[in-house]
């Protein structure tokens, strides 16, 4: 159920504590961490406790949350010194989500000016 956490989902396990991270940053209600593949000198992944399968969903059940998370992104990039930085919500496989649990990338660090995709 939306929600509540997934046995087979990774950042629910990273919530839990089972699978570990770099965590940089926790609220109550959201966790940011480093992206175990980065493809930028800074790249975090901010996420919500709860388990939503995507953002436009954890947007629509639980805003707050949504919103919390785009505070935290921008609180990470401070903390890693960045004043520019791209957040990315990859949303359906065809987009290049592999989790599914909502998560926004911090990308920041070297130039990113090449375009969106
Ligand atoms: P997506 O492709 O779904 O938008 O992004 C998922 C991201 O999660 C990928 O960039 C991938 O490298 C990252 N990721 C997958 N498994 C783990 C993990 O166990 N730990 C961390 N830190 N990142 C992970
Ligand atoms: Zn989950």
């Amino acid at each position: 159920m939306a929600g509540e956490p997934q046995a087979d989902c990774v950042f629910c396990k990273i919530v839990s504590g089972d699978i570990p991270a770099t965590v940089v940053r926790r609220t109550d209600r959201t966790l940011t961490f480093r992206d175990i593949n980065p493809q930028a000198p800074t790249h975090l992944l901010v996420i919500p406790r709860v388990h939503h399968p995507d953002a436009a969903a954890l947007a629509a059940a639980e805003p707050d949350i949504a919103a919390e998370l785009l505070v935290e992104a921008g609180a990470a990039a401070g903390d890693d010194g960045l004043e520019s930085y791209r957040l990315i919500f990859n949303t359906g496989a065809d987009a290049g989500q592999t989790v599914f649990h909502a998560h926004v990338h911090v990308l920041g660090g070297k130039p990113l000016t090449e375009g969106l995709v």
